[in-house]
C-alpha cells in the first residue's frame, strides 16, 4: 500500500480515484488521486502540516458549490472540509467550524434568537467557502457577519480579523493566498423578534429567490459577478441603466438577457432560460462545454454593453 494513503487513512476517509462529478453541484470534473474527508479540526491541522512537510499538492473543497473542475485528474490529494462544531459564546458570538453546512449555521443562529445571519439560510456549501468568496445574499454577506477567523498559512496557525480578511465584493485575501480556513466568529445580535417569526421571514425570502432561479439542474449558482456602477461608468460610460438608478450594482443576469445569450448552449451547457446568470447542466455537461459557453456569454456582453464580466464562481486549475 502506498505511504500518503497509508498516512492519510489516520485522518480521515479516504477514497482512491474519485470523480469529482460526486462531489460539486455543477455535477462534472474530472477525478483525484486521493479523496479524504475529514471531520475533526484537529485532524485537519494535522493533515494540512502532513501534506506540506511530505510536499503534496492539494486542493481545499467544501460544498463544491462554487467551482467549476476541471475534466483532467488531479494526481494529488482533495480535501474535502466537514468539521461540523458550533458552538454559541458570550456577547451573542457563534464559533463556526468551516466545514459546517451554511444553511444549517443560518437556521442554528435563528433557533438561538440570534438575527443577523438570515441570508445564510439560502446559500449552499460550507462556512469555509462562504468565507473564501465572501458569499452573500439579500443584503448581507459573510464581512458583515466576520469577527475574526482561525486559518492555517504555511504551517502555522493565525487568527485574523474582519479588515485582515480583505472582503469585497465576492472577494477576499483567501482567493488570493492558499490559507485554510479552520474556524470562524460569527458576531450576531439578539433578535427583538420571536424565533418563529424570524424563521418564517428568512423562508419567505428564501422562497422568493428559488422561485427566480432554476430548479431540478445541477449548476454553481450566478457564474458572473454583478458589476458596479463605477465599473458600469468606466467601461460603458453611458448613464445607468433605468431599471438600476439608486442601486450599488447592476445585475450581470440582465446583462446576458439583453445580450441575446439566454438559452445559449454548448453542448449540454446551457445559459437558463429563467435566470441569464445561471449556466445549468443538462445532464453531462463538461468543463469544456462551460467554459466555452462562458466565453460566449463573455463576448455576447461586451458587444451589447462594452463591459467586461468577472467571473464569481472559482475555476480550478488542476
Ligand atoms: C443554487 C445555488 C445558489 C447559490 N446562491 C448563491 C448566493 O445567493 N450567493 C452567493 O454568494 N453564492 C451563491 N452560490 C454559490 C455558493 O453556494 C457559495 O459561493 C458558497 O459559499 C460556496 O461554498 P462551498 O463550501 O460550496 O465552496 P466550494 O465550492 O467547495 O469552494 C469554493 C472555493 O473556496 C475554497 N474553499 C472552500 N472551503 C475552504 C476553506 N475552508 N478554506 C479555504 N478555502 C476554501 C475552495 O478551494 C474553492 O476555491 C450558489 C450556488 C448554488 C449551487
Amino acid at each position: 500500500m502506498d505511504q500518503i494513503y497509508t498516512n492519510l487513512k489516520k485522518y480521515g476517509k479516504v477514497k482512491i480515484n474519485e470523480s469529482l462529478a460526486k462531489h460539486t453541484t455543477f455535477k462534472f470534473g474530472g477525478s483525484v488521486k486521493y479523496f479524504i474527508l475529514i471531520d475533526k479540526t484537529d485532524k485537519l491541522i494535522k493533515v494540512l502540516q502532513f501534506l506540506r512537510e511530505e510536499n503534496v499538492e492539494f486542493i481545499i473543497l467544501g460544498g463544491g458549490s462554487n467551482v467549476l473542475w476541471g475534466d483532467e485528474t488531479f494526481d494529488g490529494v482533495v480535501i474535502k472540509i466537514a468539521n461540523q462544531e458550533i458552538k454559541l459564546l458570550e456577547n451573542n458570538v457563534l464559533l463556526v467550524d468551516a466545514g459546517c453546512v451554511t444553511v444549517a449555521v443560518a437556521r442554528e443562529s435563528v433557533k438561538l434568537g440570534l438575527t443577523g445571519f438570515e441570508w445564510g439560510i439560502g446559500i449552499p456549501g460550507t462556512i469555509g467557502g462562504a468565507v473564501h468568496g465572501n458569499a452573500g445574499a439579500m443584503g448581507g454577506d459573510m464581512s458583515t457577519n466576520l469577527l475574526k477567523v482561525e486559518v492555517f498559512r504555511q504551517g502555522e496557525i493565525l487568527e485574523l480579523n474582519n479588515k485582515e480578511c480583505e472582503f469585497v465584493y465576492r472577494d477576499s485575501a483567501f482567493k488570493h493566498n492558499n490559507d485554510v480556513v479552520l474556524r470562524v466568529w460569527l458576531q450576531l445580535q439578539k433578535s427583538t423578534i420571536k424565533s418563529k417569526d424570524l424563521m418564517k421571514k428568512a423562508l419567505e425570502n428564501i422562497q422568493y429567490r428559488n422561485s427566480t432561479q432554476p430548479q431540478g439542474f445541477a449548476s454553481s449558482g450566478c457564474i458572473f459577478k454583478n458589476v458596479s456602477v463605477e465599473k458600469w461608468k468606466k467601461e460603458n460610460g453611458e448613464d445607468i441603466p433605468e431599471l438600476f438608478v439608486g442601486k450599488l450594482v447592476i445585475s450581470a443576469g440582465w446583462m446576458i438577457e439583453q445580450s441575446g445569450a439566454k438559452g445559449d448552449k454548448v453542448g449540454q451547457a446551457q445559459v437558463s432560460e429563467k435566470h441569464g446568470n445561471f449556466i445549468i447542466n443538462l445532464g453531462g455537461a463538461t468543463f469544456v462545454d462551460v467554459k466555452n459557453l462562458i466565453e460566449e456569454i463573455k463576448e455576447k456582453v461586451y458587444n451589447k454593453f462594452k463591459i467586461n464580466l468577472e467571473e464569481e464562481v472559482q475555476e480550478i486549475d488542476l
